[in-house]
């Protein structure tokens, strides 16, 4: 029993990736977003450890970290976070890359998002 116990408690405060970003700012975003809930999310430090302007865009998926006992709270959280995005996706205006809906300027070239 004492080693269940022991197990169980190593397991709550592991990591796992709750969430690969498109890129760092909408992991930024998708992390603010769990803290506000109580979810202590991060980056994972391994996965774009590299500086990000020598990499192409489409490398700069980001993977979000969360404990372990806190990634049933966090999947939810996220999967409300990608259901109201994918409906309100937009094309920036300027350099015609793909925004979620949740947000206001072009993640790559801060355009506004133009009005519907
Ligand atoms: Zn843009």
């Amino acid at each position: 029993m004492a080693d269940t116990t022991l197990h169980v408690g190593t397991l709550m405060t592991q990591k796992v990736i709750a969430y690969y970003a498109a890129n760092p700012i909408e992991a930024e975003l998708v992390i603010g977003l769990l803290q506000t809930k109580g979810i202590s999310a991060a980056v994972n430090s391994n996965s774009s450890a590299g500086g990000i302007g020598e990499l192409p865009a489409d490398v700069l998926e980001t993977a979000i970290q969360v404990p372990v006992s806190q990634l049933s709270a966090a999947r939810e959280i996220i999967n409300d976070y990608e259901t109201a995005n994918h409906s309100n996706e937009w094309f920036c205006q300027n350099c015609q890359e793909k925004n979620p809906g949740s947000f206001e300027f072009c993640w790559s070239c801060q355009t506004p998002q133009p009005s519907q």
